[in-house]
């Protein structure tokens, strides 16, 4: 399958993503300006990036440090005002270049990592909102902690490094209706009173907007199919 992906397809995208955004919203009585679209630019060609930041899109998603730090320095340097969301998984021996070159880190998932983040953050002084990944579906090779763990895992957190998770994020099993899913990190959201909930991606972002998403992180949907490998 080939297909053609030009600025104004991005640009049309774009705005057809932050229509249904305003919609779903709509539809769930919420405002939509307490929503954010994470743009997922991994793997895709630059120029499709660049053609979301020429439409005035500044939040985007990375799921690989290395990837990002190839791409990201110089185009922050072009367009003041980006905001780079790490929303894949993050070694211990990346926390140093993350720290330094995302603004948001969604993939917290165990104590080791909560407690390196923030003691890279003390040191490099540079203070930014985490969340916890959440396994939803308890997938034994998907990253994240146990429903049943949330509580006590962002009570720890606070309590021995110093760090208040701000967000949940969850990637549903690609197998499942996500509704369940969502309603359930909407619901340890809700419980725990953390503001921010991350997620819904190309396929189901209305849902998770109706279902209480403050994030939703679209990629295919918006910079076209990624290519394979
Ligand atoms: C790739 C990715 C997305 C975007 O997926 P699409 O289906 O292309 O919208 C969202 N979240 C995470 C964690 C991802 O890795």
């Amino acid at each position: 399958m080939t297909e053609t992906i030009t600025e104004s397809t991005v640009a049309d995208n774009l705005r057809r993503i932050r229509a249904d955004i305003e919609t779903a919203a709509g539809e769930a009585g919420r405002d939509p300006r307490s929503i954010t679209l994470v743009a997922v630019s991994k793997v895709q060609p630059i120029e499709r990036v660049r053609a979301a930041l020429a439409a005035g899109h500044r939040v985007f998603g990375e799921n690989r440090v290395q990837e990002a730090k190839a791409k990201w320095p110089a185009l922050k340097a072009d367009y003041p005002g980006i905001e780079l969301h790490l929303i894949g998984p993050l070694q211990t021996n990346k926390v140093k270049e993350a720290v330094a070159l995302f603004d948001v880190i969604q993939t917290i998932d165990r104590m080791k990592l909560a407690r390196m983040v923030s003691d890279e953050m003390h040191r490099a002084g540079r203070r930014l909102p985490c969340y916890l990944q959440v396994n939803t579906g308890e997938e034994p090779q998907k990253a994240g902690v146990s429903p049943r763990d949330v509580d006590a895992f962002l009570a720890a957190c606070k309590a021995e490094c110093d760090l208040t998770l701000v967000g949940l994020m969850c990637i549903p099993p690609v197998d499942q209706d996500p509704v369940p899913h969502f309603t359930l990190l909407a619901d340890l959201a809700r419980r725990n009173r953390v503001p921010v909930v991350s997620m819904g991606m190309s396929d189901d972002y209305p849902a998770a907007v109706r279902l209480g998403a403050t994030h939703v992180r679209v990629g295919s949907a918006l910079f076209g199919e990624r290519k394979p490998g």
